[in-house]
């Protein structure tokens, strides 16, 4: 099977029906782009850029920056890349950009939180990942949002940036879009999804927030699964409203290479999976082996189910 499914790894993965899902990579380093477009990725579905701050001393300047998105963007050659901007705090902490002890580090400054308490970072990131798109189209993602407000914020940074920078010199068309990762996003979904350009749900944190679950903690974590009902519900609401609004929507946690997961969210009106590069083909090959009726019937009984384990139980079985 693996064989077959490295040997199809650059065909589009469509299900027996034909409906197309597109399969992304995450990244967390610039220079493994070009690996990711070898292992069939159609994009990347979330470079993760904390990770490229971590690798410097301090604060990396606006051309600093630029270079390494372009490294990603060149490798792919046209390929949509999902750029998130910074995600630290919580379980990643940035030595050069200490956060105050706090009691609750997963619930205290961590992602867009953090960021908005100096702009001028979120700026600079933000520049310079419209500017190392020059001519190319783009997606900037934002992590942790709670709710409209803080889109809104953003926003009006990009679009200051985006008059600011001469059309040539800049990204050609760009999607802003936010991570589902908090509840309040999903329930709200429809009232983000009139003014975002695309979700993309992120289940290793919208599990962890939706159960109370620490996704690190050593005795509890086991019980963090994604297939929970009560996340999908939260799936369910973010695909209709984004739906409804001509929007599409991504997985981009763990759960988008779980092979349980993959005809369930594609059930749920799924349009995009982004998983590690390695588990590329093996996605794509699990995409080909059910169609539309049957993802909708696994869809359906999952999301009748009471606990995560009578899910794995109803569909694991079948
Ligand atoms: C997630 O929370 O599911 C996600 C993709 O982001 P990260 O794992 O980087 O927090
Ligand atoms: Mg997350």
């Amino acid at each position: 099977r693996e064989a077959e499914a490295w040997e199809a790894r650059f065909d589009e993965a469509r299900t027996r029906d034909g409906h197309r899902v597109e399969v992304a990579a995450n990244l967390g380093n610039t220079a493994h782009a070009a690996d990711a477009v070898a292992r069939g990725a159609e994009g990347i579905g979330l470079l993760r850029t904390e990770f490229l701050f971590m690798a410097h001393a301090k604060l990396p300047d606006l051309d600093t920056q630029i270079a390494e998105y372009r490294e990603a963007l060149d490798a792919l050659d046209g390929r949509p890349l999902v750029a998130r901007t910074l995600d630290v705090g919580g379980d990643k902490p940035l030595p050069y950009w200490p956060v105050p002890q706090e009691a609750n580090p997963f619930l205290g400054l961590r992602g867009i939180r953090l960021t908005l308490t100096r702009p001028e970072v979120l700026e600079t990131q933000l520049r310079a990942l419209l500017m190392a798109a020059a001519g190319k189209p783009l997606r900037i993602m934002l992590p942790m949002v709670k709710d409209v407000a803080e889109f809104r914020t953003a926003r009006q940074i990009v679009d200051r940036l985006l008059e600011e920078i001469p059309a040539e010199q800049r990204a050609s068309d760009l999607q802003l879009g936010v991570m589902i990762e908090v509840p309040s996003c999903a329930l709200l979904a429809p009232s983000l999804a009139a003014e975002v350009d695309f979700f993309s749900v992120g289940t290793n944190d919208l599990t962890q927030y939706t159960l109370a679950i620490d996704r690190d903690h050593p005795q509890l974590s086991a019980q963090a699964d994604g297939l929970h009902p009560a996340v999908l519900r939260l799936i369910e609401m973010t695909v209709q409203a984004a739906h409804a609004h001509g929007k599409w929507v991504g997985v981009c946690g763990e759960l988008a290479s779980d092979a349980t997961a993959v005809p369930v969210l594609v059930g749920l009106g799924i349009d995009e999976l982004s998983v590690s590069a390695r588990q590329v083909p093996l996605v794509k090959a699990r995409l080909r082996e059910f169609d539309c009726e049957e993802a909708r019937t696994q869809a359906g009984l999952a999301l009748a189910q009471a606990t995560s384990e009578a899910v794995r139980n109803v569909l694991e079985v079948r």
